[in-house]
Protein backbone atom coordinates (compact mmCIF):
# COMPACT_ATOMS: atom_id res chain seq x y z
CA UNK A 1 0.00 0.00 0.00
CA UNK A 2 1.45 3.26 -1.33
CA UNK A 3 -1.93 5.10 -1.58
CA UNK A 4 -3.66 6.88 1.16
CA UNK A 5 -6.65 5.30 2.51
CA UNK A 6 -10.37 7.11 1.12
CA UNK A 7 -10.81 6.95 4.76
CA UNK A 8 -9.21 5.29 8.49
CA UNK A 9 -11.74 4.16 10.45
CA UNK A 10 -10.51 3.37 13.85
CA UNK A 11 -11.66 1.96 17.15
CA UNK A 12 -11.78 3.04 20.49
CA UNK A 13 -11.33 1.62 23.86
CA UNK A 14 -11.40 -2.30 22.07
CA UNK A 15 -8.88 -3.57 24.57
CA UNK A 16 -9.94 -3.91 28.66
CA UNK A 17 -6.70 -2.68 30.18
CA UNK A 18 -6.41 0.15 27.76
CA UNK A 19 -10.07 1.46 28.69
CA UNK A 20 -9.46 1.26 32.40
CA UNK A 21 -5.80 2.85 32.44
CA UNK A 22 -7.51 6.03 30.93
CA UNK A 23 -10.39 5.46 33.53
CA UNK A 24 -13.05 4.37 30.91
CA UNK A 25 -15.32 1.93 31.16
CA UNK A 26 -15.29 -0.85 28.10
CA UNK A 27 -17.86 0.07 25.24
CA UNK A 28 -21.00 -1.79 24.61
CA UNK A 29 -20.73 -1.31 21.24
CA UNK A 30 -17.78 -0.52 19.16
CA UNK A 31 -16.67 2.99 19.88
CA UNK A 32 -15.82 4.66 15.92
CA UNK A 33 -13.69 7.41 14.87
CA UNK A 34 -12.21 8.73 11.95
CA UNK A 35 -8.90 10.19 10.95
CA UNK A 36 -8.68 12.32 7.67
CA UNK A 37 -6.13 10.60 5.26
CA UNK A 38 -3.87 13.73 4.99
CA UNK A 39 -2.72 12.36 8.77
CA UNK A 40 -0.91 9.64 7.04
CA UNK A 41 3.07 8.97 7.31
CA UNK A 42 4.81 5.76 5.97
CA UNK A 43 7.71 3.93 7.61
CA UNK A 44 11.13 6.66 8.38
CA UNK A 45 8.47 9.59 8.24
CA UNK A 46 8.86 11.85 10.78
CA UNK A 47 5.42 11.97 13.15
CA UNK A 48 5.28 16.23 14.06
CA UNK A 49 4.77 17.50 17.62
CA UNK A 50 2.06 20.04 17.05
CA UNK A 51 1.91 23.24 19.40
CA UNK A 52 -1.11 23.70 20.10
CA UNK A 53 -0.90 19.93 22.48
CA UNK A 54 2.03 19.12 25.55
CA UNK A 55 0.75 15.48 25.46
CA UNK A 56 1.27 13.32 22.05
CA UNK A 57 1.20 9.57 22.47
CA UNK A 58 1.84 6.95 20.54
CA UNK A 59 -1.48 4.31 19.93
CA UNK A 60 0.06 1.04 18.12
CA UNK A 61 -2.44 -0.90 16.72
CA UNK A 62 -3.01 -3.78 14.42
CA UNK A 63 -3.93 -2.21 10.91
CA UNK A 64 -6.99 -4.03 8.39
CA UNK A 65 -7.10 -3.31 4.48
CA UNK A 66 -9.99 -3.71 2.76
CA UNK A 67 -10.14 -5.50 -0.19
CA UNK A 68 -14.21 -4.81 -1.51
CA UNK A 69 -17.33 -3.13 -1.29
CA UNK A 70 -18.49 -3.70 2.23
CA UNK A 71 -22.21 -2.60 3.07
CA UNK A 72 -24.39 -4.08 5.82
CA UNK A 73 -22.30 -7.14 6.17
CA UNK A 74 -22.34 -10.07 8.28
CA UNK A 75 -18.60 -10.64 10.23
CA UNK A 76 -18.39 -13.95 7.65
CA UNK A 77 -18.60 -11.67 4.80
CA UNK A 78 -16.71 -8.98 6.03
CA UNK A 79 -13.37 -11.92 6.89
CA UNK A 80 -13.51 -12.68 3.45
CA UNK A 81 -12.70 -9.51 2.10
CA UNK A 82 -9.69 -8.85 4.29
CA UNK A 83 -7.27 -7.47 1.94
CA UNK A 84 -3.95 -7.50 4.54
CA UNK A 85 -2.89 -6.20 7.55
CA UNK A 86 -0.73 -2.94 8.00
CA UNK A 87 1.17 -1.71 11.76
CA UNK A 88 -0.44 1.37 12.53
CA UNK A 89 0.34 4.26 14.84
CA UNK A 90 -2.78 6.25 15.91
CA UNK A 91 -0.98 8.84 17.25
CA UNK A 92 -3.11 11.02 19.23
CA UNK A 93 -2.78 14.50 21.59
CA UNK A 94 -4.03 13.17 24.71
CA UNK A 95 -4.74 16.47 26.74
CA UNK A 96 -6.37 17.57 23.49
CA UNK A 97 -8.66 14.54 23.57
CA UNK A 98 -9.62 15.49 26.76
CA UNK A 99 -10.75 18.35 26.56
CA UNK A 100 -12.09 18.88 23.07
CA UNK A 101 -14.51 15.98 23.80
CA UNK A 102 -14.71 15.94 20.30
CA UNK A 103 -11.41 13.76 18.80
CA UNK A 104 -11.02 15.04 15.20
CA UNK A 105 -8.17 17.54 16.30
CA UNK A 106 -6.60 15.46 18.85
CA UNK A 107 -6.40 12.33 16.22
CA UNK A 108 -6.57 14.60 13.42
CA UNK A 109 -3.32 16.36 12.95
CA UNK A 110 -0.85 15.38 10.12
CA UNK A 111 1.79 13.49 10.58
CA UNK A 112 -0.53 11.47 13.15
CA UNK A 113 -1.11 8.25 11.23
CA UNK A 114 1.52 6.30 10.53
CA UNK A 115 1.44 3.20 8.32
CA UNK A 116 3.57 0.08 7.63
CA UNK A 117 3.89 -1.91 4.68
CA UNK A 118 0.60 -4.15 4.11
CA UNK A 119 1.16 -7.63 4.21
CA UNK A 120 -1.94 -10.47 3.30
CA UNK A 121 -3.86 -11.27 6.38
CA UNK A 122 -2.84 -15.19 8.23
CA UNK A 123 -6.09 -17.59 8.25
CA UNK A 124 -6.48 -17.30 11.76
CA UNK A 125 -6.89 -13.36 12.45
CA UNK A 126 -7.02 -14.21 17.09
CA UNK A 127 -2.67 -14.94 16.34
CA UNK A 128 -1.61 -11.20 15.48
CA UNK A 129 -0.12 -9.36 18.15
CA UNK A 130 0.85 -5.88 18.20
CA UNK A 131 4.10 -4.57 19.77
CA UNK A 132 4.88 -0.78 20.45
CA UNK A 133 8.69 0.27 21.20
CA UNK A 134 10.08 3.85 21.92
CA UNK A 135 13.71 3.77 21.42
CA UNK A 136 14.29 0.24 21.05
CA UNK A 137 11.79 -0.49 24.65
CA UNK A 138 9.11 -2.23 24.44
CA UNK A 139 5.72 -0.44 25.86
CA UNK A 140 2.83 -1.57 24.40
CA UNK A 141 2.41 -5.77 23.52
CA UNK A 142 -1.20 -6.68 22.90
CA UNK A 143 -2.58 -9.49 20.86
CA UNK A 144 -6.02 -9.55 18.78
CA UNK A 145 -7.19 -12.43 20.83
CA UNK A 146 -7.49 -10.08 23.80
CA UNK A 147 -9.69 -7.63 21.72
CA UNK A 148 -13.30 -6.71 23.16
CA UNK A 149 -14.54 -6.93 19.66
CA UNK A 150 -12.93 -9.23 16.63
CA UNK A 151 -12.04 -7.93 13.80
CA UNK A 152 -14.37 -9.60 11.65
CA UNK A 153 -16.95 -8.33 14.63
CA UNK A 154 -15.43 -4.42 13.68
CA UNK A 155 -15.59 -4.36 10.15
CA UNK A 156 -19.38 -6.04 9.93
CA UNK A 157 -20.66 -3.28 12.69
CA UNK A 158 -19.05 -0.23 10.64
CA UNK A 159 -20.00 -1.83 7.43
CA UNK A 160 -23.37 -1.01 9.06
CA UNK A 161 -22.98 2.68 9.23
CA UNK A 162 -20.64 3.60 6.14
CA UNK A 163 -19.32 1.56 3.21
CA UNK A 164 -16.36 0.21 3.52
CA UNK A 165 -14.40 0.73 0.14
CA UNK A 166 -10.88 -1.01 -1.59
CA UNK A 167 -7.92 0.07 0.78
CA UNK A 168 -10.00 2.20 3.44
CA UNK A 169 -7.99 1.05 6.74
CA UNK A 170 -9.17 0.25 10.20
CA UNK A 171 -7.58 0.76 12.80
CA UNK A 172 -8.66 -1.65 15.56
CA UNK A 173 -7.63 -0.30 18.88
CA UNK A 174 -4.27 0.22 20.64
CA UNK A 175 -3.26 -2.32 24.08
CA UNK A 176 -2.44 -0.77 27.47
CA UNK A 177 0.92 0.97 27.92
CA UNK A 178 0.17 3.82 25.78
CA UNK A 179 2.36 6.93 26.49
CA UNK A 180 4.21 10.51 25.66
CA UNK A 181 6.25 10.97 22.88
CA UNK A 182 9.04 13.43 23.20
CA UNK A 183 10.99 15.06 19.86
CA UNK A 184 13.79 12.69 19.49
CA UNK A 185 12.06 10.12 19.76
CA UNK A 186 12.11 6.96 17.34
CA UNK A 187 8.95 5.08 17.66
CA UNK A 188 8.14 1.93 15.88
CA UNK A 189 4.91 -0.34 16.21
CA UNK A 190 4.98 -4.07 14.50
CA UNK A 191 3.03 -7.08 13.66
CA UNK A 192 5.19 -9.96 14.20
CA UNK A 193 5.85 -11.56 10.82
CA UNK A 194 3.55 -9.11 9.22
CA UNK A 195 4.08 -5.21 9.46
CA UNK A 196 6.06 -3.16 11.30
CA UNK A 197 6.59 1.09 10.79
CA UNK A 198 9.20 2.85 12.48
CA UNK A 199 9.36 6.94 12.67
CA UNK A 200 11.39 9.72 14.49
CA UNK A 201 9.24 12.28 16.09
CA UNK A 202 10.15 15.86 16.15
CA UNK A 203 9.00 19.14 17.03
CA UNK A 204 7.26 21.56 14.26
CA UNK A 205 9.61 23.58 12.23
ZN1 LIG B 1 -6.32 4.28 18.73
Amino acid sequence: MTDRPGKIVCVGRNYSEHAKELGNDVPKEPLLFLKPPSSVVWEGEAIVLPAQSKQVEFEGEIGIVIGARLSHVDAASARGAIRGVCALNDVTARDLQKSDGQWTRAKGFDTFCAIGPESPAPADLGTLVVLTRVNGVERQHGAASDMVFSIPELLSYISGIMTLEPGDVVATGTPAGVGKLVAGDVVEVEIPGFSKVRNPVTNTV
